[in-house]
């Protein structure tokens, strides 16, 4: 062996292998041109990524044009438009986020504007439980999440109240895929509860196996199952007051089997890691103080490396694009490995460029009309725009009481007082007021029920 390595020709022969110019592939020459986009853009700014704490330019995030942006959306919460589009409740949460982050200190929006996106959530109700996607859909997990969102980020009695809590829990509880006798499924575990990587009597449906792993959801009446369902089902429940062991119960084994070789969460086992899923992975261990359960040192160096470098933003998968939505998906999970351990962040700071990141959103992504867009050359929407803000906001955290980090003074003053939950993706204040509405409920039940007793 040593021979070999040792032998001349042998080392010639290596060197000559690393040499070899591969052709570019369409991959490639996607990044460089987005790459050479942003950097042009960053010149006229003033800004690199290498120097971004010398940063001492203008960069503010438009508040009232976004404000603006989203409000005009509302016009799509119309009747009219029920049929047509599939993701209503989305719809809400995403203009309720948005108002929450543009609005201007101490403004509260019209109790006549929440109460209509009462009346359109509670036509987005199952009276089976759960949300549809559309007014008479079936119940769908992912909606039941954006619904439940948009009652907490409401926060008042009569959105609160809209929520049939009991039948809702019925819902989470035949969605998910552990409670085997219920289901009348195999069981994936053995006797020492391990999961077990075939399916009893049919090895070659990968749809079948998959749907049914125990500690899974489906996201809806025979549909698939992934790390999206999980996490849209635990933070409705938690939110509710209404999350048990029967939901609870084998998710952590299910999560950990969903970790892949390259320390990120797929959406399912054996699949690609993923910037969407390994939020829904950490944000849910975090809510389950589980997060020693995985490899986190592995999960760790994935997700430092999706920042980039030139870029300053987040990409979602390995070898892809930077898009602005990962400023959530990737951002925030670096403040939730901070709530799980302070040990996780450097020198009072974030462990990733915070000030690049920042950057890349308010001068790469934003419209002067409003809104915010995946990346130069596309059209802003209320997807990125919600998640791109909740990045930003994110990004500014610093470990420190009333110190923020931010690329500037204006970005301070227009944002530094917002507190954002990681977990919700909620104003964390509205978080608090929605646990503590349901908590108190249940208190004032349980003490009539011991008095009638
Ligand atoms: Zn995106």
């Amino acid at each position: 062996m040593e021979n070999i390595i040792n032998n001349p020709n042998v080392q010639n022969k290596s060197e000559e292998k690393d040499n070899i110019e591969l052709p570019l592939t369409e991959t490639d020459y996607n990044q460089i041109e987005v790459e050479n986009t942003i950097l042009k853009i960053f010149k006229e700014h003033g800004f690199s990524t290498s120097t971004s704490e010398l940063f001492s330019g203008k960069a503010s995030y438009f508040n009232s044009i976004h404000y603006k942006y989203a409000y005009n959306e509302i016009i799509h919460l119309s009747s009219d438009y029920f049929s047509l589009i599939s993701g209503f409740p989305w719809i809400c949460f995403w203009i309720l986020n948005i108002l929450e982050f543009s609005k201007e200190k101490n403004f509260d929006m019209n109790l006549d504007l929440k109460l209509k996106f009462v009346d359109v959530l509670k036509e987005l109700q199952n009276p089976e439980g759960g949300f549809y996607g559309f007014v008479k859909g079936s119940s769908h997990l992912i909606s039941t999440y954006a619904g439940v969102m948009s009652v907490a980020n409401l926060a008042i009695p009569e959105a609160y109240d809209l929520i049939d809590r009991k039948k809702l829990k019925e819902f989470l509880l035949k969605m998910k895929n552990n409670d085997i006798e219920f289901k009348q499924k195999n069981t994936f575990l053995d006797k020492n509860n391990n999961f077990l990587i075939y399916h009893k009597d049919d090895k070659n449906n990968c749809s079948k196996f998959f749907t049914a792993n125990p500690g899974s959801f489906e996201n809806h009446f025979n549909g698939e199952s992934d790390l999206r369902s999980i996490y849209c089902a635990l933070t409705s429940a938690y939110i509710l007051n209404i999350i048990d062991d029967d939901l609870t119960k084998n998710v952590v084994e299910y999560i950990r089997e969903c970790q892949t070789y390259e320390g990120g969460f797929g959406p399912e086992p054996f699949c690609e890691a993923h910037g969407g899923y390994s939020y829904c992975a950490i944000a849910s261990l975090i809510l389950l103080n589980s997060l020693d359960k995985i490899n986190v040192d592995a999960f760790l160096r994935w997700l430092c490396m999706r920042q980039m470098t030139k870029e300053g933003g987040f990409n979602g998968r390995t070898n892809k694009l930077v898009d602005s939505c990962y400023s959530f998906w990737q951002g925030s999970i670096f403040s939730l490995l901070k709530m799980g351990d302070e040990k996780f962040s450097f020198d009072d700071e974030l462990l990733y460029d915070q000030l690049s990141l920042q950057a890349y959103i308010l001068f790469c992504c934003q419209e002067e009309n409003g809104g915010i867009k995946d990346k130069p050359g596309k059209y802003p929407d209320l997807f990125h725009t919600n998640y791109a803000s909740s990045g930003l906001i994110l990004s500014m955290e610093c470990l420190v009481d009333h110190c923020k980090v931010a690329l500037s003074n204006e970005l301070e003053k227009e944002l530094g007082d917002k507190k954002h939950n990681p977990i919700f993706n909620l104003e964390d204040e509205k978080v608090q007021k929605c646990l503590k509405y349901f908590k108190m409920k249940d208190n004032d039940k349980n003490n009539e029920e011991k008095k009638e007793e």
